[in-house]
Formats: C-alpha cells, structure tokens, sequence
C-alpha cells in the first residue's frame, strides 16, 4: 500500500482560521515582515516549527492526570528519570524549561572564556548560549553536506578529519566538550550515522574530550539509522537510540521535540562532579532538582513522550510524511534540501530566487510570501538567523508531530507549486531594527 496514514485518530480537535490575502498584507505590514511577530491566530498552517507543537496522546493527557506536583522528591520525576536513564544510559538526569536552559547550564559550568565547541551545526539557541559564555561555536559538518541537491544517506555527519585538526590547532585542554546535533536541524534536518557518533568518540576520547549529543531528534535519527546504515535492519528504534547514546558523556535535550511535550529539556551527564555544580545552577534559576522549572504533569508528558516516539508505527509514518512534502515539491522543480530530513523540509531559497541576493534574504522573503499567498507560516534559516555564519539560505517547513494530516499536507504542496510559477516577481528585504542577540526573533523588515 502507497497511502500513508496517521497512525491515530483524532478524539479532539482545533479549529484553524480562513484569512484573506488582502488581510494578511496587512499583517505583514504590521509585523515588519517577521513572521515571528505574527499571531497564530492569523495563521491557516503553522510549520514555524516542530517544538512544542506536538498533539499530545491520550495516554500522554492520562499521565498528566497522574503528575505529582510535590516541590522535592515528585514520583513524576523518578517516573521521568527511569525512562530517561533506561534510554541514555547516563546517570545524572537534570530537568529544565527547556532546552536552551539545558544548553545555558552546561556552558556556564563548563566553558571558558576563549575556549572552542566544535559541533556538526551548532542550534541558533546552542551557538547563542556559547557566545553568551564567551567560548566560540565552529561548525564542522561534512564537505559532502555543501552540495543541497546530494542524495546521500547522512549528510548530518561530523567532518571527523577537521575536528582532529581542530584539536590539533586549539589544543585540547581549550576544547570543553565536542557535541554532535541528531538530527542537524540547521543543517537541513539529516541524519547522522551510528559509525559517525563512533568516530568522534574515538577521537574525543583520546583527546580526552567529552562528547556530548543535541538529542533533540534522537528518534528520527534512531529510524533513518535502522533505514540506511548497514547493520541495524533488524534492531528496533530504541535499541539503536540507547546505541547512540552509549557513545555520549552527556546530553541536551528539548521535551519539546521527540518527546511529543509541549515544553520542558533535560541536561544529563555521566559525570558526577559536574553534576553538582549544574545542579547548583539549577536551584538558582530553573527550581528544585526533581522539577526544574516543569510541573510534574509535564515531567509525566515527557516519560510517556519518550517512549511513543521510539514505537516503528509512529516513526515510519512520520518520515515517510515529511518525505511526502519534500517529494511532490522537488519533483516539481522546487530546489529542496536532499535527500528530506526527518522533522522539515527546507527550500533552498537562494537557488528557488537567485534574483534575489544574499544581503536581501531570499528565505525571508520566500517565507513572507508564502505567508501572503496561503497562510502558511515558515522559518528562515539563512543570513537573517546566523548573519555571516550563513552557509545556505533555507526556508524551513517544520512538520508539527501527529498535528496535521494528509490533506493539510496536500495544501501546503500545492501553495508551494503556485508561488514557484511566479517566483520571478518575488523581491529581497531589508533590516530595517535589529536586537543584539537571536536577531531572527524580532528583527523588522522592510520590502526592497
Ligand atoms: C530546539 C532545539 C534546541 C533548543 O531547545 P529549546 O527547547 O527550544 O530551548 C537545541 N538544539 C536543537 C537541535 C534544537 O532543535
């Protein structure tokens, strides 16, 4: 059978709101041309992002029920812990809001001023927060990920060469950790390999490094591992998840991703010495080691979050639905990054309108007149989010988890394949306000 179908039913349901296009130009107008400042109730279809946006089971809405909201020692926090550490195989499970906390807490306490984090591609949150610190974020994903239109398997995989000249240049005393991001969600949402993860660990560890994993999208990974890696056919998503972690020291991880919740992160490590101190941190800003700024329903949500993502049901369909998106519009001459990711699909913008230049954001302006055309809300990921550090100008769809269906799908194809006819007209912006951090957010645009 060719049909992809939800593996669910819907018990409960969420009106969307029609808007015309007269009124959307006047929602763009008024929101400088972010469509961050748009509210959602003038969005038809929100792919802004898969965090937090996910449709929650009833499983997950009877844990909830159940949530212990005790300030010390909650029975949802060691519900929580025993999934986590059953998963991860780590011992220290710190919970936080979400999980840039997560990310915050463990530069804090572990980098230094000058110091280097190398990863695959850094998060706009991870990079953010490493700055922040005053350590430097360098991305080292492999040469072979440059090319958008290579149908290859992983193309999310560290440039295993360049992070031991990388060592060799800093020294690794100068180097606090070396994280992996599975899936790389900046990167065009692909997957990294099991011999990846291998290989940096080999290298950090004789280096004396610890590795950590942006787990966000531990599941997806998990799937397109057991689809394209040699060797994991037969293995189930969670014993090829708790495989890829048995390589980490430690983790970040957003709830708000593979755990199906609407908010909440963890930070773990093995490491019980900096687990105090992350843990003294904690107290001071995010709240007591067994909640960390969640309620207990939400460490619930989490616990059975966590395991509903790895069931094979879920993960095939969700592939194979974001799969769907990127195929009917590639195929129809929309450049996307290749070969699908696991959570999005992004456009290549700076190929769909090679018109329009670099300095005047392509992805941006795609994603306003995607806006404008149909309702559909999208992300730029390009020079307006990472400034010089801009590898591509992508505009990314991110597919909420068990939120839309086919038909919605169906939609969102179709309005992509009628702003492609007429995207000679489509034209740059320009910045017209900026914030000093994650300019992205709240920068305001003016049409060229
Ligand atoms: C979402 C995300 C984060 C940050 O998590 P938040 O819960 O949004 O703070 C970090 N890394 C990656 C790869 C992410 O996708």
């Amino acid at each position: 059978m060719q049909t992809i179908i939800e593996p669910f039913r819907i018990k409960s349901v969420e009106p969307i709101r029609q808007t015309t296009s007269e009124e959307r130009e006047q929602l763009l107008n008024a929101a400088g041309y972010n469509l961050f400042l748009i509210d959602a109730k003038n969005i038809l279809i929100d792919l802004l992002t898969d965090s937090g946006t996910s449709a929650m089971s009833t499983e997950q809405w009877a844990a909830m029920m159940r949530g212990d909201e005790s300030y010390a020692g909650s029975e949802s926090f060691y519900r929580m812990e025993r999934v986590v550490r059953d998963l991860t195989g780590l011992r220290h499970v710190i919970p936080t809001h979400q999980g840039r906390a997560a990310e915050r807490i463990l530069f804090t306490v572990l980098c230094r001023k000058g110091q280097v984090i190398p990863n695959n591609t850094h998060f706009d949150t991870t990079r953010a927060n490493i700055e922040f610190a005053g350590a430097r974020a360098v991305d080292l994903l492999t040469p072979e990920a440059a090319d958008t239109q290579a149908r290859l398997d992983f193309k999310g995989n560290m440039d295993v060469q360049a992070l031991e000249r990388l060592i060799a240049a800093e020294g690794a005393a100068n180097i606090p950790l070396v994280m992996i991001t599975v899936t790389d969600n900046s990167g065009g949402g692909q997957p990294v390999s099991m011999a990846n993860i291998a290989a940096v660990k080999e290298v950090a560890s004789r280096h004396g490094i610890p590795l950590y994993l942006d787990a966000c999208r531990f599941a997806e990974n998990a799937w397109f591992i057991a689809q394209r890696e040699p060797g994991y056919a037969e293995w189930t998503p969670k014993q090829i998840a708790q495989k890829m972690f048995s390589y980490a020291d430690g983790c970040t991880f957003s709830a708000k991703k593979d755990a199906f919740a609407n908010i909440g992160g963890l930070l773990c490590t093995n490491d019980d010495r900096l687990a105090v101190q992350e843990t003294n941190l904690l107290i001071l800003t995010e709240g007591f080691p067994t909640y960390g700024g969640l309620a207990g329903r939400d460490l619930e949500a989490i616990a059975v979050g966590l395991e509903e993502v790895l069931h094979p049901d879920y993960l095939r369909y969700r592939i194979a639905s974001t799969g769907y998106l990127g195929r009917h519009i590639a195929d129809h001459g929309v450049p996307i990054v290749e070969p699908p990711g696991g959570h999005a699909i992004y456009i290549d913008a700076a190929r769909m309108l090679p018109h329009v230049p670099k300095h005047q954001f392509p992805a941006q302006a795609l994603a306003v007149e995607l806006y404008r055309h149909a309702g559909i809300r999208s992300v730029e990921i390009g020079s307006v989010m990472f400034g010089a550090n801009a590898k591509h100008e992508l505009l990314r769809l991110a597919i909420p988890r068990r939120v839309y269906t086919q038909s919605h799908m169906d939609y969102v194809v179709e309005a992509i394949l009628e702003v492609n006819d007429y995207r000679a007209h489509i034209c740059g912006l320009a910045i017209e306000s900026e914030p000093p951090f994650l300019r992205h957010f709240s920068a305001r645009f003016r049409r060229i």
